[in-house]
C-alpha cells in the first residue's frame, strides 16, 4: 500500500517508515522538521518538506503519490508547554489534524491511523488501563488529542472515514540496528535523560516525587518500544477496508516500571553509575499509568516483542552509543 507517513522524521513516525518498508509497503514522508530530523528517513524514501495543514501542500502529495492512507505522528508533544502555551497545542495538535482529515477526504483518501496517547484517560481510577476507561485529560495536550478522537467519529460517521486511533503509553528504546532512535530537543523522557546521566552528558537525573503510593515511591509508567508501536499500526490496515469503521487501542506492554527500577535498569545495560538526586513531584504526574492492550493483542495478532524494559534500553543505549549528540541536523 502507498502509506503518506505525517511525521514520519520524528521519533515514532521514523520508526514506523522502517517497519512498512520491513511489511512491503510504499512509505512516503511528509514532515516541516520542526521537530523532525531528515536524516532519520533513508535517501531512497519519498520526502517532502511542509506542514500538514496546508491542503497545496498535501493534496499534490495525495495525487501523485497514489496515497491509500495516511498515518499521522506530527504533533507538539509538550506536556508543561501545552499548559502554558495552548494556543500552539490547539493549533498544530487540532487545527491542523482537521485540515489534512479535510484534505484528504477532498481527494478520495478515507483511510488514516493516528497516534493518540494514554494522556486521554487523564488520571484513571482503574488499572490497569482499559480502553472504555472515561476519558477526561489533565491538560491541553491530552485534550487536543482527545479533540482529534472524537472528531474522527463523527467523520468516521458522516463521510465513511475508516479510521483507527493508538493511545501510547511511554514509547521507548530504538531500532534494533541503533541506527535511527529518540532524540528531542529538548530532552524530557525519563529513558534518554537517565541514559545522559550515566554518560555524564547531564550532571544527574532529578527524580520527580519519591514519596508516592507506589511499591518503591516513585511513578510507575509502561514503557513500551517504538518498533511494538509501530507494527500495530501496520497490523490494523486490513480492518480499514471498511468504510465507517473506527478503532481505539492502547499500546502498552501491561508491566508497569518505577523510576528507580529504570536508574537500575540503566544502570545494568550501560555498566556505569547514575548519579540521582531526589526532587519534588512534577505538576500532573499520576502515580501510576500501565496498559491492558489485550484488545489489540487479540484483534490485531499484535505481539509485544520487548517484554523487559532492559531489553527496550538496550536499544536505547546502542542508539545513544552510536550518535551521542543525536542527529547532526
Ligand atoms: N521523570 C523523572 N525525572 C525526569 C523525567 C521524568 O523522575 O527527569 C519521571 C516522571 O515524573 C514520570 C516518568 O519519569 O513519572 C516518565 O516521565 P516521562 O516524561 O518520560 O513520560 P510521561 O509519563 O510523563 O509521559
Amino acid at each position: 500500500m502507498n502509506v503518506l507517513v505525517v511525521g514520519g522524521a520524528g521519533y515514532i513516525g521514523s520508526h514506523c517508515v522502517r517497519q512498512l518498508l520491513a511489511a512491503g509497503h510504499r512509505p512516503v514522508v511528509l514532515d516541516n522538521l520542526v521537530f523532525g530530523h531528515r536524516q532519520a528517513v533513508a535517501p531512497e524514501i519519498p520526502f517532502y518538506d511542509g506542514d500538514l495543514g496546508d491542503p497545496a501542500v498535501v493534496a499534490p502529495i495525495l495525487k501523485d503519490e497514489q496515497i491509500e492512507l495516511v498515518m499521522h505522528f506530527a504533533a507538539f508533544a509538550y506536556v508543561g508547554e501545552s499548559v502554558t502555551e495552548p494556543r500552539k497545542y490547539y493549533e498544530n495538535n487540532f487545527v491542523a489534524t482537521l485540515r489534512l482529515l479535510e484534505t484528504m477526504l477532498d481527494n478520495g483518501v478515507s483511510k488514516f491511523v493516528f497516534s493518540s496517547t494514554c494522556a486521554t484517560y487523564g488520571e484513571p481510577d482503574t488499572l490497569p488501563m482499559v480502553e472504555t476507561l472515561p476519558q477526561a485529560p489533565i491538560n491541553p495536550y491530552g485534550q487536543t488529542k482527545l479533540d482529534v478522537e472524537n472528531c474522527l467519529k463523527a467523520f468516521a460517521h458522516a463521510y465513511g472515514l475508516s479510521f483507527a486511533a493508538f493511545r501510547y503509553f511511554n514509547a521507548a528504546g530504538a531500532a534494533e540496528d541503533g541506527s535511527i532512535g529518540e532524540d528531542h530537543k529538548p530532552e524530557t523522557h525519563l529513558i534518554p535523560l537517565v541514559i545522559d546521566a550515566a554518560t555524564g552528558r547531564r550532571e544527574n537525573i532529578k527524580i520527580f516525587g519519591t514519596d508516592y503510593d507506589t511499591p518503591d515511591g516513585t511513578c510507575l509508567r509502561d514503557y513500551v518500544h517504538v518498533d511494538d508501536l509501530s507494527r500495530a499500526h501496520i497490523a490494523v490496515f486490513d480492518k480499514l477496508n471498511e468504510p465507517g469503521a473506527g478503532y481505539f487501542y492502547n499500546l502498552g506492554t501491561g508491566r508497569p516500571n518505577s523510576v528507580r527500577e529504570i536508574i537500575n535498569a540503566v544502570e545494568a545495560v550501560t555498566g556505569l553509575k547514575v548519579p540521582v538526586v531526589e526532587a519534588d513531584r512534577r505538576a500532573g504526574d499520576p502515580p501510576a499509568l500501565y496498559a491492558d492492550s489485550s484488545k489489540a493483542q487479540a484483534e490485531l495478532g499484535w505481539e509485544i516483542k520487548y517484554t523487559e524494559v532492559k531489553d527496550i534500553i538496550a536499544t536505547a543505549w546502542k542508539w545513544h552509543q552510536a550518535h551521542p549528540n543525536g542527529f547532526d541536523d
